[in-house]
């Protein structure tokens, strides 16, 4: 048995007077997505719990049945091994930008022009030591960067050292905690960005850019530091060999970190423009090596964070279409759900649950003909917490563990 989860990033929505009081998913013609709700069972999952608003990282651990309380301690570790950085337990991780700042250290522009690739830049500072903690710092995409932090003592403990808007003088890290940890990360964070600007100021790469009439990338502008947590892998947990088809990189980290293997597909971006249908068919390829594929589609919560209900409804078409490629698949448990609902009235998370279906060899197949939020609220599965998926999961795939004799 194998399964494929996929999880449409902020898919749930509210009733829209303009959608004829339907939501996006509900107002989309989705015959596919409807086929494999009908012959299958359908229901809601709270992420995170009743009425709680998730951040798309902690709804997707609580999705792989990581409890978001024991293990998330900020969003650093996520993006940095989203860019490919190996982290240990014990780390601190930190993402953030590449900017500019005049000689008062007050910022100018946060993403230095809108810097195209932050390789020198990354280079130049990587592998600085301070106070026995080594700094390493990789390039993201376009103007971004990871930082992480790595020796003894460490807490994510810290404020951000970016001030978030332009005008302002940088910040320094400032402990949040009494903790010798939490001070002692701020102090040395904060040498580390001094010295780095110092090295930035001087660098090569910048004198260019200044020629040119740019801005100079001469500060990291970095917050949401993170503690990296010792954290069971998937395989060790479900026994399931598992991979991750995403475009957009917080999601590719939230797998590196729980051990899956990531795999590039061509086309996958993390924007709207996305090509699900490559994200689909790579999947069912993959299943030959692996049993669990996670594919995040990430459209669906951009379009309603910018409130744009048409384009939200319009990508949905577009994830059934691909859903094509999905039926009809042997020994195979479809899974389709959300982190979140994006609400277009709202443009933001909201707590409101998701809809969820399984399709599958033996599910009990519901009364639920269409895929949508109101249809899966009379699913068979009711309503269930996000840490509650993967062991429903894994338990119709017939791999529970017994409790008891
Ligand atoms: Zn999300």
């Amino acid at each position: 048995m194998k399964a494929i989860l996929i999880v449409c990033d902020g898919l749930g929505d509210r009733p829209i007077k303009e959608l004829g009081g339907k939501t996006p998913l509900e107002g989309a013609k989705t015959p596919n997505l409807d086929r494999l709700a009908r012959e299958g069972i359908c229901g809601l999952v709270h992420t995170l719990g009743v009425g709680l608003r998730p951040g798309s990282d902690t709804s997707h651990l609580a999705l792989f049945g990581y409890d978001p309380g024991v293990y998330y301690h900020g969003r650093g570790p996520f993006e940095a091994a989203g860019i490919g950085m190996d982290l240990k337990p014990g780390d601190v991780a930190l993402r953030g930008n590449m900017g500019t700042v005049d000689e008062k250290l007050v910022v100018l522009d946060r993403r230095a022009g809108r810097i195209r690739d932050t390789s020198p830049y990354a280079k130049a500072l990587d592998g600085m030591v301070i106070d026995n903690i080594k700094f390493e710092v990789k390039p993201g995409t376009g103007h971004r960067v990871g930082v992480v932090m790595r020796g003894r003592g460490l807490s994510s403990r810290i404020s951000d050292p970016d001030p978030h808007e332009i005008g302002v003088r940088v910040h320094e890290a400032r402990p949040l905690d009494g903790t010798r940890d939490a001070k002692f990360t701020a102090v040395v964070l904060n040498k580390f960005l001094e010295e780095s600007h110092l090295i930035l100021k001087e660098l090569k790469a910048n004198e260019q850019r200044v020629k040119e009439g740019s801005p100079p990338g001469n500060y990291l502008l970095i917050r949401g530091a993170g503690y990296v947590a010792e954290i069971p892998s998937f395989e060790e947990r479900y026994g399931l060999k598992a991979a991750c088809i995403a475009g957009a990189g917080l999601y590719k980290g939230v797998a590196r970190l729980l051990g899956m293997d990531v795999i590039k597909v061509e086309g996958a971006t993390g924007l709207p423009d996305t090509n699900v249908e490559a994200k689909f068919r790579t999947a069912v390829k993959a299943l030959k090596q692996y049993d669990f594929i996670f594919i995040h589609v990430k459209g669906a919560d951009s379009l309603g964070e910018d409130g744009n209900y048409k384009g939200k409804k319009e990508f949905i078409e577009k994830i059934d279409k691909a859903a094509k490629t999905l039926l009809g698949l042997k020994d195979t448990f479809i899974v389709i759900t959300a982190d979140h609902s994006t609400p277009c009235a709202l443009k933001m998370h909201s707590g409101d649950p998701v809809p969820l279906l399984i399709n599958g060899p033996g599910v009990r197949v519901d009364e639920v003909r269409e895929y949508g939020e109101r249809n899966c609220m009379k699913g068979g599965l009711g309503h269930i917490r996000g840490l509650d998926l993967m062991p429903e999961l894994v338990n119709l795939m017939g791999r529970a563990r017994l409790i008891g004799a």
